[in-house]
């Protein structure tokens, strides 16, 4: 039995099971003072999932949702950047570009087909889009049915219980809640050169671009980039990506390393450490064509370039700056925008809480946002006490060879425990679906970094090779139940998979051995 006091003086009591569900709640309740017991800001990963459970247990819950249009005048539905400017769209592209690949194999193991192969973009953009077009609907659908209340409206504190909605025409309503969660994600960052708004794009517009990019230069060297960048370039077009200092940043640099040489061996250009300083109109048109100038960051070097477009990845800024957090006394980091929360979500105001991309230092995927959102309403309205754990998250870059990560890099593993108190073990490896076509020999890596301290607990996990999202997901499991290097050895792997690789890697120091997982 849980009794706590909530700041707004209610007396909330709750009977949990062993789940930690309550069955018994709320007995005493002052929240009639409301239009609703919560309202969530932003209806993307993070707001949907904590709505709808919100709803779910029994609360008054509204959730606005409004998209701001890009300088380029991209706007899209209810969903937030994962359903349709982020993972959805990115995934279904880059599964066109595999598709692409697939193509080339498929001669080899004996299809017949013309000799020209060409790739329609707007017939892919249609049909993502049309997708995308059907999860939105899906959505206000779920939203409808679990008693959510959806505005498609701006929302902004005017005082710490009060917002107002501000809609597409203008109209202004106001609402007031007992909570609120704010979940109002990110938005691309632009560069501040002369002709960026005007000329470029960004992934909010690529996604729904009517037409072919063409030659496209992407500038910046992480997520966003490498894996537009990866994709365009799987369709056959030409490539460049502005790499202003390293790829990756944060993720392990000799899989990132990997990653890229790859990406480099298929045909991607990397201009490495410049930064672009403007960019010009030669010739207006779908495409245009545009003139990038930049400069090295090591020297006075200039140089200039022309493309058809320029996709800015360099980035992404919290919306937190227009949505009067200082009308309800939430701190922000004035550096960056993000929000601190504590290990319940709850910003420095006690009503006030945060999900997803907008909280300082932690993971900016889906799968999390929604964790969170999930686990905060149960926490608030279902007794639970289950708090959402951000550490040993799995993750996977889309990149033309994936990489899929969880735990530490191998740099952040040294500098935490010191080399010589960490075993790694690695190994190239070539699928079996390579080698008929006889392509990427020994390019895809596996690598576990094990604390020698801790019995050879797996710390870190490391895999470049097909199906990354998929191999990765199983080991993240792994590492949450605290898999040791003895007890990888003991499973018995699945012939003939790419994950089995866990089952042949070598000590670091040992000598690199080329295997076939098929044969082995
Ligand atoms: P969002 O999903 O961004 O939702 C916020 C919503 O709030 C938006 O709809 C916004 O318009 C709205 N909003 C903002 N301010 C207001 C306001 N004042 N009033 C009303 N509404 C407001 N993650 C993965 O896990 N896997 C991937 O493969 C992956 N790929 C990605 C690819 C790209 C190109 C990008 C950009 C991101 C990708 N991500 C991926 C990250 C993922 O999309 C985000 O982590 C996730 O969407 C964050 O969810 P959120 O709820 O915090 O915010
Ligand atoms: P990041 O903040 O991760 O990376 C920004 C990149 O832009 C870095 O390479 C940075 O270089 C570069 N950059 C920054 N400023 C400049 C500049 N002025 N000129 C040139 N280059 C510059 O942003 P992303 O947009 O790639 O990703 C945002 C988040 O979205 C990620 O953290 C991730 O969690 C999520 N995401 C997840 C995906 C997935 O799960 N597959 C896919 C895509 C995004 P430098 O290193 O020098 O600072």
């Amino acid at each position: 039995v849980q009794i706590s006091f909530a700041p707004n003086h209610i007396c909330e009591v709750a009977v949990t099971d062993s789940r930690g569900y309550g069955s018994l709640q709320q007995l005493l309740s002052s929240n009639e003072a409301y239009d609703y017991d919560l309202i969530v800001i932003g209806g993307g990963s993070g707001g949907l999932a904590c709505s709808k459970e919100a709803a779910a247990l029994g609360k008054k819950a509204m959730v606005l949702d409004y998209v701001v249009p890009t300088p380029k005048g991209t706007t899209w539905g209810l969903g937030g950047t994962c359903v349709n400017v982020g993972c959805i769209p990115k995934k279904l592209m880059h599964q066109t570009a595999v598709l692409g690949t697939a193509m080339q194999d498929a001669r080899k193991f004996g299809w017949e087909f013309d000799e020209t192969v060409k790739h329609n973009w707007e017939t892919m953009k249609t049909a993502v889009n049309n997708y995308i077009g059907s999860l939105n609907w899906g959505y206000r659908v779920a939203l409808r049915d679990k008693n959510v209340n959806y505005v498609n409206a701006y929302a902004e504190f005017i005082e710490p219980h009060k917002i107002k909605a501000i809609n597409k025409r203008g109209k202004e309503t106001f609402y007031t809640a007992a909570k609120f969660v704010l979940a109002t994600g990110e938005r691309p960052r632009y560069l501040g050169i002369p002709g960026d708004k005007e000329y470029c794009i960004t992934s909010d517009d690529l996604f729904s671009l009517p037409h072919c990019p063409g030659k496209t230069l992407v500038i910046g060297a992480s997520y966003v980039a490498l894996e537009c960048g990866g994709f365009l370039a799987g369709l056959g077009l030409d490539v460049t990506i502005m790499v202003r200092s390293i790829l990756l940043r944060g993720f392990d640099q000799d899989m990132a390393n990997r990653a890229g040489e790859h990406m480099e061996e298929h045909g991607v250009k990397f201009l490495r450490k410049y930064v672009p300083v403007k960019v010009e109109e030669l010739e207006a048109g779908t495409p245009g064509k545009l003139k990038v100038t930049a400069k090295s960051t090591e020297s006075d070097e200039i140089i200039e370039g022309e493309y058809n477009t320029v996709l800015i990845a360099v980035g992404r800024d919290a919306c937190t700056d227009k949505v009067g957090l200082d009308k309800a006394g939430v701190k922000v980091n004035p550096k960056n925008g993000k929000i601190s929360v504590n290990d319940e979500e709850q910003t420095n105001v006690p009503h006030i809480y945060a999900i997803g991309d907008i909280l300082e230092g932690k993971w900016e995927l889906t799968p999390v946002a929604i964790q969170a959102g999930r686990l905060l309403a149960r926490r608030l309205y279902g007794g639970s006490t289950l708090k959402c754990d951000y550490v040993n998250v799995p993750t996977t870059v889309f990149t033309p060879l994936e990489y899929g990560s969880c735990g530490l890099s191998e740099d952040r593993a040294t500098e935490l425990y010191g080399q010589d108190n960490l075993e790694v073990f690695h190994s190239l490896f070539w699928p079996l679906e390579f080698t008929v076509p006889g392509r990427d020999n020994n390019k895809c890596y596996a690598k576990i970094i094990c604390n020698k301290l801790d019995n050879d607990r797996v710390i870190g996990f490391h895999y470049l090779g097909p199906n990354a999202g998929e191999v990765t997901q199983g080991f993240g499991v792994a590492m949450k139940c605290g898999v040791t290097k003895e007890q990888l050895d003991a499973t018995i792997g699945i012939h003939p998979t790419c994950a089995e690789v866990r089952s042949q890697l070598f000590r670091f120091t040992s000598v690199f051995i080329s295997f076939l997982p098929s044969i082995s």
